[in-house]
């Protein structure tokens, strides 16, 4: 589904991917983890074609297509949702016609009740109602690729609950997801298929889910010496 060989990419100038190789599969879930600033975020940004992130290198195939070729609006139209680590606030556009259907049972699995139909689009939304609402939003969409970044952030335990529940409902042979994440807890209600350590813009080390418990055991240290 999606097949990231050599990747290189630069915001003003700068080089942040310094080569990322990465193939997920119909129906496979992988998360990425890594330090702050490893380049993460910027990785979501560019699979979604925002921009100010320049590919300066490399190809992205997408369901065998070109995905560099596709502009961001034919990459949303063809199925790549990226949920944003930071939600935007859109003031005058009602969440109902935002998603212009409102999915009642969708609604109930985020537990957000119809009230949050006529809001403003995350408009004084907590950190949590937010995320629960990108995870709707996701859920109407029904995209392809589900790119998510730390989608844990800000949440309580019972939110993350609901979240990775919504994640888990979507889960299906025909789609893909790249949960970026900080923690090893998220993971534990989302399993992952496969788990990728970042640092410095390139992908480190892969493995498994128990790649995630090391980092949460060991931190980030041990890998990145290993590596070295
Ligand atoms: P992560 O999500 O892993 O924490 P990011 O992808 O957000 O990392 O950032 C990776 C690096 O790129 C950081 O050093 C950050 O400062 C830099 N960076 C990200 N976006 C921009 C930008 N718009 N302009 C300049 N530097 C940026
Ligand atoms: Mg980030």
């Amino acid at each position: 589904m999606l097949e990231i060989q050599n990747l290189h990419a630069s915001v003003d100038g700068n080089p942040i991917l310094n080569g990322i190789d990465l193939s997920v599969k119909a129906g496979e879930v992988h998360a990425i983890m890594g330090p702050n600033g490893s380049g993460k975020s910027t990785l979501g940004k560019v699979l979604a074609g925002l921009e100010d992130y320049e590919v300066t290198q490399g190809s992205i195939q997408y369901a065998g297509q070109d995905l560099l070729e596709l502009s961001v609006e034919e990459r949303a139209q063809q199925g790549i949702f990226l949920g944003f680590q930071y939600p935007v606030e859109v003031p005058g556009v009602s969440n109902t016609y935002f998603l212009k259907t409102a999915l009642n049972a969708h609604m109930k699995l985020l537990e957000m009740d119809n009230r949050y139909k006529k809001r403003f689009v995350n408009v004084g939304f907590s950190g949590g109602e937010k995320k629960r609402n990108e995870i709707l939003q996701m859920a109407l969409l029904e995209p392809k690729m589900c790119i998510l970044d730390e989608t844990d952030s800000g949440l309580d335990v019972d939110a993350m609950k609901l979240v990775s529940q919504g994640v888990n409902a979507l889960r299906d042979a025909g789609r893909g997801f790249l949960v970026i994440t900080h923690y090893q807890r998220l993971l534990d209600h989302i399993q992952p298929d496969v788990v990728h350590i970042m640092s410095d813009g390139r992908i480190v080390k892969t493995g498994g889910p128990e790649l995630a418990l090391e980092v949460e055991q060991n931190g980030y240290a041990d890998i990145l010496e290993e590596v070295a």
